[in-house]
């Protein structure tokens, strides 16, 4: 099982080296001695998993030819708990929603379900996606496997922690500014953030909408290129979701040659050393491998940051407004206690209670920019500096098909480092917001000199095959 990828997962079981059931019990097995320690999960499916793989088991037996087109037959997979499934907890990993039960699939989940992957369970995240260390779970802390002293990173944090720990082969997880990046760069695993629109966001529970995307985290760059290509396409139920045909509109600059990748070195200022060695390192032996590569400059990813940190809460603010205790986030203690409340106040106590503090920060931030006599300062202000930012991009992407950078500006930090500073834990995104702002694909990747240290690459407008090509270049 340890490092097994999903090509080898799936020759397995061709060759009938093992059972769906055997290994789905093997995973169950794992967490039950693993995650004791670094909690990874929020919820565990096992009696219903290991009945869909005996299931699973049978259908193989009468329909061997479906099963060897489909990599995913039987795959043990990894939820975040922001993404609904049928009948389900989702709780987003805040107590607004700790008792709530979807009541449809999210369409990622439905395109899995017909080809019959495996849900071990919903992973821990920050609190509706808010934060980059798993520490705004309402409910505990996810550890870094690696050392368990150390974050996650967030808020994909248990998502990517367990696929690092082998308690899942790979997972889902989704990204505004950078949520499953930087885990995975924390974690030694692969994360990919997929173009804007070429993911259905459909029951993904939205935390900025113009941001968020869903993406796999995975063992290997050829293992998320698999899950990926399995959950992209159009959908009717989130217009945004679009046919992958825009990509005409941008060419490969390197032609049928390798690609031609930018390298924003003047952004890179304040890394880590051990950063900045790990990707000297990366770019070395890339360059080794025939890839061209050019200094290119972005000067108005300086404003990427404080643009984020307007868009996103404003969008946040807004999202969240369902959660008032009537529709969504029944207040169960009021109700029990047959309080009498009138309703501004019954809203008031459900939203006090069900809400952290990082959440509550962005709603009033989020209110506060979006408000009369504000809205042209803030709102409409970062929202030109985002266009602005668009623009420069499709400029550079006439010379580049890819930028790399660090997926993170510093290697994991300590629990309880960050947590009490929020500009210190925003500062983590610096290099993963761009690519939401203008809508980009972008992968984190390990790196060989330290696996703990993510490289990114960022791509152009569906053109995550491009990323692909190099990731594997680079990992082989
Ligand atoms: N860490 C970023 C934030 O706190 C990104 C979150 C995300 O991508 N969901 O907003």
């Amino acid at each position: 099982m340890n490092n097994l990828t999903i090509k080898q997962f799936h020759q397995g079981l061709i060759d009938k080296k093992f059972k769906v059931k055997e290994v789905i019990s093997e995973y169950f097995k794992k967490i039950e001695k693993e995650d004791k320690k670094i909690k990874a999960y929020l919820s565990l499916r096992k009696e219903k998993a290991e009945k869909e793989a005996e299931e699973a088991d049978r259908y193989l037996e009468n329909n061997f030819d479906f099963v060897k087109e489909n990599f995913l037959f039987g795959l043990p997979l990894a939820v975040k708990d922001n993404f609904l499934i049928k009948g389900e907890k989702t709780t987003a990993a805040s107590k607004i929603l700790e008792n709530y039960i979807s009541s449809y699939d999210a369409t990622v989940i439905n395109k899995l379900k017909e080809k019959k992957v495996i849900f071990l369970g919903k992973t821990n995240m920050d609190e509706f996606a808010m934060g980059s260390s798993t520490e705004n779970s309402a409910f505990f802390v996810t550890h870094n496997p690696h050392n368990l002293e150390l974050v996650p990173g967030g808020s994909s944090g248990g998502s990517a922690a367990a696929v690092a720990s082998d308690m899942a082969l790979a997972a889902l997880g989704s990204d505004t500014g950078g949520s499953i990046r930087q885990p995975a760069s924390f974690c030694g695993v692969v994360g990919l953030k997929p173009t804007y629109g070429a993911v259905s966001r459909f029951g993904l529970i939205a935390m900025a909408s113009s941001l968020d995307q869903i993406g796999p985290i995975a063992k290997t760059v050829e293992d998320a290129e698999i899950l990926f290509e399995a959950i992209k396409g159009e959908d009717p139920l989130d217009l945004t979701a679009v046919k992958q045909n825009i990509s005409r509109q941008w060419p490969n600059i390197g032609g049928n040659n390798l690609p031609v990748i930018g390298l924003p070195t003047d952004f890179f200022e304040g890394v880590d050393k051990e950063v900045e060695n790990s990707i000297k390192e990366v770019v070395a032996e890339l360059k080794e491998k025939g890839v061209k590569f050019k200094e290119i400059s972005l000067p108005s990813l300086k404003y990427a940051l404080p643009c984020y940190y307007i868009i996103m809460p404003a969008e946040a603010s807004s999202n969240l407004t369902r959660y008032d205790g009537i529709r969504y986030g029944k207040n169960e203690k009021i109700e029990n206690q047959s309080i009498k409340l009138n309703w501004k106040d019954y809203i008031k106590e459900t939203r006090t209670e069900g809400f952290g503090e990082e959440v509550k920060r962005r709603i009033l931030l989020g209110t506060f920019v979006l408000s009369h006599g504000y809205y042209d300062a803030y709102y409409l202000k970062a929202s030109k500096v985002r266009n602005l930012m668009k623009k420069e991009f499709k400029k550079i992407f006439e010379e580049v098909d890819l930028i790399l950078t660090p997926s993170s500006p510093t290697l994991p930090f300590k629990i309880g480092e960050r947590i009490k500073d929020p500009l210190s834990m925003y500062l983590s995104d610096i290099f993963t917001v761009p690519a939401n702002l203008a809508g980009l694909p972008a992968i984190s990747i390990p790196s060989k000199r330290n696996k703990i240290i993510g490289f990114q690459l960022i791509g152009k407008p569906f053109k995550e095959k491009t990323i692909f090509e190099i990731g594997k270049l680079y990992e082989k």
